[in-house]
């Protein structure tokens, strides 16, 4: 019988964002704590349980579903209490003959640059050298030296929107079957390189062309998994930047080439690793000219929850009514109080607004006073179905409302805008709206891309940064590119710590 450990702890570290993220924003820890089965979420916990489950000779053992929204740098009290939890039932189990574990990878703490780091450490030392420790990380993980001396496996997410976290979870659970059984042996080999991306779709060239090698060397003699982690720069630690990570079956000069050779493809395609962005003002113009062309999506990059924004900026909503542009939606724009202002006043009641600016008014635009006409209420859990994702994104209640023809979603809780579920739950048809305004710089392309005429990555400021020159960095290791220059030349790691 083997004791197999799975659990699912993570968020995603903005370092600037000075607002600590607390144990109350990881919200389902303290059920998920108690519910040893997660058999109500759609949390990676369960692409474990679909593998394992089919084996009578496992025994899972459930510890954590945690999972918070990105946000600043967590709480050590927080990280400590999910550990504890974790190595806590790992002791208790006797004997753990492996861990399935699914992290983000970029998580920081307050006082330690490297929460997974220091958790692989901590279940290193408790479990000893021979048990296998499997991760399977956010596409965006800084990968550290601590997390591959501690861990055995780590997979990133081939793609980005992530939308194969599910079956990087399945994978993982597999391989670790095949080296519990002695089929196989994985041999993990990274490179590091001195490169902080930029954050570009998978489908797009040159990373379109990274992740195609990745499977096509996957498929490969002995390769067990070829991924990479391109990094969050966000997030302010000594080691963010890229990593290719190679595992192999017994075979450690292989896995290193192959992530050698990969990190030099990646290295020689810097340059293509950065972003452009559209103007707010010239994209209206743009949309006015073209009526015919509809709905256009303006993706408000910089006011990502899911990269540690608020949600609640202003710039976008404010010019919209500035230029008096009719049948825009915004989806979703955060402020519970006036949520409850809208379900206390009902459907059909108008209502005297101040919409956003809540958290950083200087950075992300000042409040949005208006007269607002309650269109609709909806009770919002309707986030990204289809999608496989964490399971843990709930927009919470929505209001939508109507304000000098353009109407405003309001969201109780921190919402990446991953689908139209929101919207069309509001009683609007996406299809109709001249523009929809998503506060999400990738993810909402999985989603809306398929019914949008044109889509718009708008450049307003914000907390979720997308530009790297626009950061001041002071712990990211130097030279790195493209804080510094290289010449065209400069081999991909000779600088690299
Ligand atoms: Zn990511």
């Amino acid at each position: 019988m083997y004791n197999i450990v799975i659990g699912c702890y993570g968020q995603e570290t903005n370092t600037f964002n000075p607002m600590l993220t607390t144990l109350q924003a990881f919200e389902w820890a303290g059920d998920i704590l108690q519910k040893k089965d997660c058999s109500d979420l759609r949390s990676y916990n369960q692409a474990y349980f679909e593998i394992l489950q089919q084996r009578k000779d496992v025994k899972i053992i459930p510890t954590v579903a945690a999972w918070a929204e990105p946000w600043g740098p967590c709480q050590r009290s927080a990280h400590e209490h999910i550990k504890d939890e974790i190595l806590r039932i790992c002791r208790e189990a006797g004997r753990v003959d492996g861990v399935l574990l699914s992290l983000h990878g970029a998580m920081v703490l307050e006082d330690d640059d490297d929460a997974e780091g220091d958790l692989f450490e901590a279940l290193r030392q408790l479990l000893g050298q021979e048990v296998p420790i499997h991760a399977v990380l956010d596409l965006h993980a800084n990968i550290t030296e601590k997390m591959l001396r501690n861990a055995s496996v780590l997979i990133n997410y081939h793609t980005y929107p992530h939308i194969d976290g599910m079956d990087r979870a399945k994978e993982s659970a597999r391989i670790l079957l095949d080296t519990l059984d002695g089929k196989i042996k994985p041999v993990m080999k990274a490179r590091k390189l001195p490169l902080l991306p930029e954050f570009i779709p998978t489908a797009w060239p040159p990373v379109k062309n990274f992740q195609e090698r990745c499977v096509a060397l996957e498929k490969q003699p002995e390769v067990i998994s070829a991924t990479i982690a391109y990094g969050f720069f966000c997030a302010d630690i000594v080691e963010s930047g890229a990593c290719v990570i190679v595992i192999t079956d017994q075979n450690p000069e292989k896995a290193q080439l192959f992530a050698d050779q990969l990190g030099c493809e990646m290295w020689s395609e810097r340059k293509a690793l950065l972003r452009n962005f559209a103007d707010l003002d010239t994209s209206i113009d743009d949309v006015l000219a073209h009526p015919d062309r509809s709905p256009c999506v303006f993706a408000d990059c910089w006011d990502n929850p899911g990269g540690g924004a608020p949600g609640d900026g202003t710039h976008i909503l404010r010019r919209l009514l500035e230029r008096k542009v009719k049948g825009a939606v915004i989806a979703y724009l955060r402020s519970p109080e006036t949520v409850a202002q809208a379900e206390q006043a009902g459907v059909g009641a108008s209502i005297e607004v101040s919409l956003g600016g809540k958290f950083f008014p200087k950075i992300c635009g000042a409040p949005v006073k208006a007269t607002a006409w309650v269109k609709s209420i909806s009770n919002g859990i309707c986030d990204a179905p289809g999608i496989p994702e964490r399971g843990f994104r709930r927009i919470g209640k929505l209001a939508a409302l109507l304000i000098d023809g353009l109407t405003v979603i309001v969201s109780s809780g921190f919402a990446q805008t991953w689908t139209p579920e929101g919207i069309i739950a509001c009683g609007i048809d996406p299809k109709n709206c001249s523009i929809i305004v998503v506060k999400s710089s990738v993810h909402f392309r999985h989603a809306f891309e398929p019914l949008a005429a044109k889509v718009y990555d708008i450049e307003v400021p914000g907390k979720s940064e997308q530009k790297i020159a626009n950061l001041t960095f002071r712990k990211c290791r130097r030279p790195i590119f493209p804080l510094d220059e290289f010449p065209d030349d400069h081999p991909a790691w000779l600088s690299s710590k």
